[in-house]
C-alpha cells in the first residue's frame, strides 16, 4: 500500500500562497476517501486549504486497520508538506468522509460496495493513531455542510445537494439540519422515476440513477445508435453534452429524457421536504445551463402550490467532500 501511495504524495501537493502566509496557527486535517482518489487538506477556520494532497485510493481498504493506516499516513504527509513550506500549523482535529452507507452519529462506516467494507468502527482507532478528536461522516452529507458554510448554500436552511456522476447521490438540509436517519436519508438516486425501467445497481428498476446518471446517459446513447453509427470507443457523457450543444438529435433526445427524470425526482423531493435550493454537483453539473435551463423548465412546469426552488450549480466542485470533512473536524474543536 505504501508503494502505491508514495508517488502520488508530493506530486499532488499544492499550496495557496496567500492563505499560507496567514497560516501560522490552527488548522484541521480533512480526508475524503473516495472510490478512486483520496483528497486531503489542512484547512483553516475560514475553509481555506493550506496544503492539499490527492492520491490514488489504496487497494484493500476493507478492514478498519487498513483504512486507519491510510488516513494516518495521509495526515502525516499533510503535516510534512506544511513543514516543508515553512508553515507552522497546529492540527486540532481530523475529519474523515467516506462514501456508501455511513452512520455519522456513531462514526461507523456501515457499507461500501466499491471499497468493500462493512461495519467499520473507525473513530476510536483513528483518535488513538492521530492523537486528536476525529469526526467521521458521509461524503455527500459533509459536502452539503461545506456548501452551507463556505459554498453555494450559505444563508440557506432548506437545501438539497445532488452530485450527478457515475451514480447519483443526495443530501438534504431541512431547517438548517442535515438529515441523517442512521445513514439512510437522502438517497435521491434510488427514487423510482420510471416504474419498470432500466435495472439499477441496487437491484430495483427505474431508479433515477439508472435513468439520469452519467453512466445511464452513456448507455442510453449507445443503445440508440445503429451498429454502423456506433463508434469503437465509449462515448462519454461529457461528449454527449457537447453533441447536445451542437443540436445532435440523438444526443438531445437522450439528454431530454434524463433531464425529465431528474426533474420528476427534484419535484418529489421539493414536495416532501420543502427544499428551496437545489445544488447540483458532480461531472454532469459541469455542463451548466445545458442541464440547468431545461431542468428549471421541467421543475417549474410540474409545481403547483410548492415554493419554486432555486436550481444552481454547487460551488465547491470536487473539493466539497474534503471541505465537508474539515467542517466535521472544526465542529469538534
Ligand atoms: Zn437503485
Amino acid at each position: 500500500m505504501g508503494e502505491q501511495r508514495t508517488p502520488g504524495h508530493g506530486a499532488g501537493v499544492e499550496a495557496d500562497a496567500t492563505a499560507a502566509a496567514q497560516a501560522a496557527g490552527e488548522a484541521v486535517a480533512a480526508v475524503d476517501v473516495g472510490g478512486t482518489r483520496v483528497k486531503a487538506a489542512l484547512v483553516d477556520r475560514q475553509g481555506r486549504e493550506l496544503v492539499s494532497t490527492t492520491t490514488a485510493t489504496p487497494a484493500d481498504l476493507g478492514a478498519a486497520a487498513a483504512l486507519v493506516e491510510a488516513v494516518t499516513a495521509t495526515v502525516h504527509e499533510l503535516k510534512r508538506a506544511a513543514a516543508e513550506q515553512g508553515l507552522t500549523v497546529t492540527v486540532g482535529a481530523c475529519g474523515v468522509v467516506v462514501p456508501g452507507l455511513v452512520d455519522d452519529t456513531h462514526g461507523v462506516a456501515l457499507y461500501s460496495a466499491n471499497l468493500g467494507w462493512r461495519d467499520l468502527d473507525l473513530v476510536t482507532p483513528l483518535e488513538t493513531a492521530l492523537g486528536v478528536p476525529v469526526g467521521l461522516g458521509h461524503d455527500v452529507r459533509a459536502g452539503l455542510l461545506a456548501e452551507a458554510r463556505w459554498g453555494g448554500a450559505q444563508g440557506s436552511d432548506n437545501v438539497m445537494f445532488v452530485p450527478l456522476g457515475t451514480g447519483i447521490a443526495g443530501a438534504l438540509m431541512v431547517d438548517g439540519q442535515v438529515l441523517q436517519a442512521g445513514g439512510y436519508a437522502g438517497e435521491l438516486g434510488h427514487v423510482v422515476v420510471e416504474p419498470g425501467g432500466p435495472v439499477c445497481g441496487c437491484g430495483a428498476r427505474g431508479c433515477l440513477e439508472a435513468v439520469a446518471s452519467a453512466s445511464a446517459i452513456e448507455r442510453a446513447y449507445a443503445a440508440r445508435l445503429t451498429s454502423e453509427e456506433a463508434p469503437a470507443d465509449r462515448v462519454t457523457a461529457e461528449r454527449i453534452a457537447a453533441l447536445v450543444a451542437r443540436g445532435d438529435p440523438v444526443a438531445t433526445a437522450v439528454w431530454e429524457h434524463a433531464v425529465s427524470a431528474l426533474g420528476r425526482a427534484v419535484v418529489m423531493a421539493v414536495s416532501l421536504t420543502g427544499v428551496e435550493l437545489v445544488l447540483l454537483g458532480g461531472g454532469l453539473a459541469q455542463s451548466g445551463d445545458l442541464l440547468l435551463d431545461p431542468l428549471r423548465r421541467e421543475v417549474a412546469g410540474a409545481l403547483t402550490f410548492q415554493r419554486p426552488p432555486t436550481l444552481a450549480r454547487a460551488a465547491l466542485g470536487d473539493r466539497a467532500g474534503c471541505l465537508g470533512a474539515a467542517c466535521l473536524a472544526w465542529d469538534l474543536t
